[in-house]
């Protein structure tokens, strides 16, 4: 089975460095993407090439349909309606639309309120949040992460009081793997009156979301960790909630009257896509989620726990290594440190002997604060991920080690 899906992905078929196969562990950064997506895309600028929601010819109607039906997939994919997805370019541009449209509409009423993140946030999830306290006279507060790299609900609980205006929280952590309880979290925040905002990049791909059942105002990801390409993103908002917000963006295609006395806007998600689309990379996430959804997501999942678990119990019978938040590593996303070596040095290594994997603060400082660290070596894993790549990995690590002393 797992040669038939790793068949789909021509560049897994690749070398690198003069004839090392490669062994592509870098997936929480983007992953590769299958035939079907790239086929997609092509096919889109073969045959039905044209700017949506503009022109009333033949093609522009096949352009728009194809968007739209990417729309509808995606809508599907996370139990949502059509209307709630909003395409953006990715998770980043989804939550700066988020704190720019939050500040325009609730401005003044934002001083002295309270925004609410974690400790283990992407850089995406703090900086946008950091610069509208700035702006407003809002408090950043930040939920603790505990030592085995949990977030601190008791923390998160007793933080999400009745200040709180916005809390806006990473559902799996892109360094530690660590799943968070986003429900109960969402759940006090909309209690108190606040919106919730959940940051699904790395848990959509592993994982199948109800965006109803988390109970989320707002639920965003990137299309390029999910198989698809680069340049597209989505925010899916519940309809009433971003049928209040004020726009991001201004130009074409976001608005429903223009004259130079005033202009009104369209309804979402129109309002929220402003200028000309990325309409390939729609087509190719709408593609992306139906060869997912082809797949057996729960053998999958199952996969992955075990070649995660194999990445740990190799990587423990050396007794330098922390591996940081171990218990949560095996949802795929194990990240590391070896006494005495720096994480940089290793990871060059490891490319030089094929290994792809990410050395770094992985857009995560605040987190590596916390566990006094600088950088990890991150591995995680994807569907195609194999134990092959598992004992290549365990492999090249131990021989850099030895290089490195
Ligand atoms: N949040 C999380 C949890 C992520 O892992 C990433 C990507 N590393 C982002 C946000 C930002 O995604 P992008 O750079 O695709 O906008």
């Amino acid at each position: 089975m797992i040669q038939e899906l790793r068949s789909q992905f021509p560049i897994l078929q690749r070398y690198v460095h003069g004839g090392k196969p490669l062994v592509y562990l870098d997936n929480a950064a983007t992953t590769q993407k299958p035939q079907s997506v790239i086929d997609a895309i092509s096919n889109f600028y073969t045959t039905s090439n044209a700017n949506a929601h503009r022109g009333g010819h033949a093609l522009g109607a096949e352009a728009t349909a194809l968007y739209e039906g990417a729309r509808s997939t995606v809508a599907e994919f996370l139990h949502a309606q059509h209307d709630s997805i909003v395409f953006t370019r990715g998770a980043t541009e989804s939550l700066n639309l988020l704190a720019v449209s939050i500040e325009r509409t609730y401005g003044a009423r934002l001083a002295g309120k309270s925004i609410v993140v974690s400790e283990m946030e992407h850089h995406a999830n703090i900086v946008p949040w950091q610069l509208l306290c700035e702006r407003t006279g809002a408090d950043l507060r930040v939920i603790r992460v505990t030592d085995d790299g949990s977030l601190d609900m008791e923390h998160a609980l007793e933080h999400i009081d009745e200040s709180c205006a916005v809390v806006s929280i990473v559902h799996m952590s892109n360094v530690l793997g660590t799943i968070n309880d986003v429900q109960t979290v969402c759940a006090r925040a909309k209690e108190l009156g606040a919106i919730a905002i959940v940051d699904g990049s790395q848990y959509v791909v592993h994982h199948d979301v109800n965006v109803a059942e988390i109970g989320c105002d707002a639920y965003v990801f990137s299309g390029h960790k999910l198989y698809a390409p680069f340049g597209i993103g989505v925010l899916c908002g519940r309809y009433e909630f971003l049928a209040e917000l004020e726009p991001y963006q201004t130009g074409g295609a976001m608005i429903d009257r223009v004259s130079f006395e005033k202009t009104t806007y369209g309804e979402p998600p129109v309002r929220f896509e402003a200028g000309t689309p990325n309409i390939e990379g729609a087509i190719g996430l709408g593609a992306a989620i139906k060869w997912l959804s082809g797949l057996d997501r729960d053998a999958i999942r199952t996969k992955e726990h075990s070649l995660a678990k194999n990445l740990v119990e190799g990587l423990e019978s050396d007794s330098r290594v922390r591996i940081l938040g171990k218990r949560h590593a095996l949802n795929g996303i194990v990240s590391l440190v070896v006494d005495g070596i720096h994480a940089h040095d290793l990871g060059v290594l490891m490319d030089e002997q094929g290994v792809a994997v990410r050395t770094g603060h992985h857009c995560a400082m605040p987190l590596m604060q916390r566990f006094g660290v600088g950088s990890t070596l991150r591995a995680s894993l994807a569907a195609y991920s194999s134990r092959e790549d598992v004992d290549a990995f365990l492999h090249a690590f131990s021989k850099s080690c030895r290089m490195l002393g």
